[in-house]
């Protein structure tokens, strides 16, 4: 007996160990199979000796239902932030702290992540309680959820009495995942992630993969902790997940950091910044307000998301026949500008998010793109079913549904689709055709009678003459910028030819693997889906594209369009992609990009979704901390000299 307990005692701390390199360091050191094979061992054990170590990762999967949330009272009093909305407001601020401290004070920057914020009590190095915030004195016992949460501890090599701080997360990537099956779809991360921590069936909150990201110890016994940076580093030293970092005593420095965040690159959501003067001491002189300490600061990002009432649909035609909702609704102010349209995606996600017209809806806005319909907010007294359109509202052709999609196939004789593909067709992602407006390929349409990109290439200035804007000097550059295309790569042409579900990513890839369009068209679901990031749904766009229109592509190589994709150098780094950050000591840069490219690498600048492995040297900054936000494949220099040698 005691033997099975000592044990399970070494497979506890092995898992946990385990579980610590894959969830929190993103440095995973087994395969998940090795793992398992171990979790099993533990839980036959667990069944043998009816005990379950109190850091057992079996506690993981959440047990029973709670009848009722527990009230929990926290050491200390959680406070919650003062908050700025400008960067004027932030510098008074700031210039207020100097005037009272007689000199700049080291601040340090994180990210405001926008979930839930948690406290957890450890004693005796063992996870005992976790709880939501409440009213900072006051929060809801939440331990039994928290344990589901992977990268949470559940044992710390610290053994004294010590709460710590920090926001319970769902990563975009997790929420998209959960999004893509789930009867309903959770609105945005932060409800995601309350929703589940609040959820008394335990196994519901293990099912959405929480992450939970610290930045505070709000209490510890048995040693003081001089700062900010001191705090982080006893969260590090004690196996918890923590976020950006960065100090500096320049109020301006610290702007360009903010306004240096791409909130697009990031796999969470964020609302703001925080910014905390970083020593103790000086925390202690400058004090709190009633409800504020006086030596932090949020500064709030604008809001990206509100409500607003959906009033009609219109459905809009695209290149590949695709029919796309787009909503109507009430003006409201969002970012700095007026919205009045927001896209519903597909009429299945009309129905998954039973948005009706009168509904009153979440919109939210990111970058440039057109603001997206996330779910109902209240509904209307008098809400109608958005009907669904059975024939196409532009030719009037009857509509295909395939999945959550409708689709025109009147491939020559839908207006909007033709023009669509025309303008993507002359794009410079594709053939670079300079002077192709909407309204030129309207024209082209509707006075030239092009009904297919293919037929630019027999148009004569003659009829040319007949398009807006089209004198002597267009009309021959237009004519040399048609012949020119013909010349186009792979990836460009693959691009213009608009197959459903094929970006410019995409397209890419098809050419550096099929090198020609006579191998990409005879190319086998199978063998679509083998290449990387070419899924199922890709591959049986590809094949039906191919299939419907060997004519056009008839077409096209009689027209001398045939381009055949030049393999690079191949290697043992052939078709990855790396990105170089920090001072290496060994190499300079540009000798380890020479190396890259040399075995068949591409070196980039910057940390993207497409990076395969960032190599961090020493101080490396935002790249290796997007790289890790981006769970990429992280190497120091001498596991890149092992690759080289490999
Ligand atoms: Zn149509």
């Amino acid at each position: 007996m005691n033997e099975d307990i000592m044990l399970m005692k070494e497979l506890v701390a092995r898992l946990n160990d385990l579980a610590y390199r894959y969830y929190v360091l993103d440095d995973p050191i087994v395969s998940d199979k090795e793992y398992d094979v171990l979790y099993d061992k533990l839980c036959a054990l667990e069944a043998k000796t009816g005990t379950v170590l109190n850091d057992s990762p079996t506690k993981r999967v959440g047990g029973e239902p709670l009848k009722s949330f527990e009230p929990h009272t926290h050491i200390n009093r959680l406070y919650s932030l003062d908050k700025c909305n400008s960067f004027d407001e932030l510098r008074a601020w700031f210039e207020k702290l100097s005037a009272a401290l007689g000199k700049q004070p080291e601040c340090t920057l994180e990210y405001k992540l926008d979930g839930l914020t948690i406290c957890l009590t450890y004693r005796d190095g063992q996870l005992v309680s976790g709880a939501t915030r409440g009213n900072g004195e006051v929060g809801e016992n939440v331990t039994e959820q928290i344990k589901t949460v992977k990268s949470v501890p559940l044992s710390i090599p610290f053994k004294g009495t010590v709460e710590v701080q920090g926001e319970g997360i769902m990563r975009i990537s997790a929420l998209n995942a959960y999004n893509a099956t789930a009867a309903v779809p959770l609105k945005n991360p932060r409800n995601a992630v309350a929703g589940a921590i609040r959820n008394l069936d335990v196994r519901e909150t293990a099912k959405r993969n929480l992450d939970v990201v610290f930045y505070n110890v709000n209490y510890i016994d048995g040693q003081s902790l001089g700062s900010q940076t001191e705090q982080i580093e006893f969260l590090k030293n004690n196996r918890f997940k923590t976020g950006m970092f960065y100090k500096t005593n320049n109020i301006e420095q610290i702007i360009d950091q903010i306004q240096s965040v791409d909130k697009s690159a990031l796999d969470f959501a964020i609302d703001g910044m925080v910014i905390k003067v970083d020593d103790a001491k000086v925390r202690g002189t400058l004090g709190y307000t009633d409800k504020f300490p006086k030596w932090a600061i949020a500064y709030k990002f604008e809001a990206e998301e509100t409500t607003t009432v959906l009033r009609d649909v219109q459905w809009q035609v695209g290149r590949t026949g695709k029919l796309t909702p787009l909503a109507i609704l009430d003006p409201v102010e969002l970012c700095g500008a007026t919205v009045k349209r927001a896209t519903l995606n597909n009429y299945g996600d009309i129905l998954r998010k039973d948005v009706k017209i009168g509904s009153r809806v979440f919109i939210r806005r990111s970058n440039d793109v057109i603001p997206e319909i996330l779910g109902v907010a209240e509904r209307g007294q008098n809400d109608v079913d958005i009907p669904k359109p059975t024939v196409c509202p532009c030719c009037g052709h009857e509509l295909t549904e395939e999945g959550a999609h409708l689709f025109c196939l009147n491939f020559y004789g839908c207006r909007a689709q033709v023009v669509a593909r025309i303008v993507q067709f002359c794009s410079k992602d594709c053939m670079d055709i300079d002077g192709v407006s909407i309204k030129t390929a309207e024209q082209l349409y509707d006075i030239l009678g092009v009904r297919s990109p293919a037929e630019l290439y027999d148009l004569t200035g003659e009829q040319l003459a007949r398009i807006d804007g089209f004198k002597d000097k267009k009309i021959s550059n237009f004519i040399k910028a048609v012949q020119d295309s013909k010349a186009a790569d792979l990836p460009h042409f693959i691009s213009a030819l608009c197959i459903e579900n094929v970006g410019k990513v995409t397209a890419r890839a098809l050419a550096e693997h099929f090198g020609s369009i006579d191998a990409l068209s005879k190319a086998s679901e199978d063998e679509l889906t083998a290449i990387q990031d070419v899924g199922g749904i890709v591959a049986q766009s590809i094949v039906e594209y191919f299939s419907a229109h060997g004519e056009l592509l008839a077409k096209y190589k009689a027209l001398g369009i045939d381009p055949v994709y030049a393999q690079k150098s191949e290697g043992k780094f052939s078709g990855l992609k790396f990105v170089l950050t920090g001072a290496l000591q060994q190499y300079t840069r540009g000798d380890a990009a020479k190396l890259i490219e040399q075995n068949g690498g591409i070196v980039q600048s910057s940390v993207s979704k497409l990076t395969d492995i960032v190599v961090a040297g020493e101080n490396a900054g935002s790249k290796l901390e997007r790289a890790r936000a981006l769970g990429k494949k992280i190497i120091d220099e001498n596991q890149f000299k092992d690759m080289l040698n490999s």
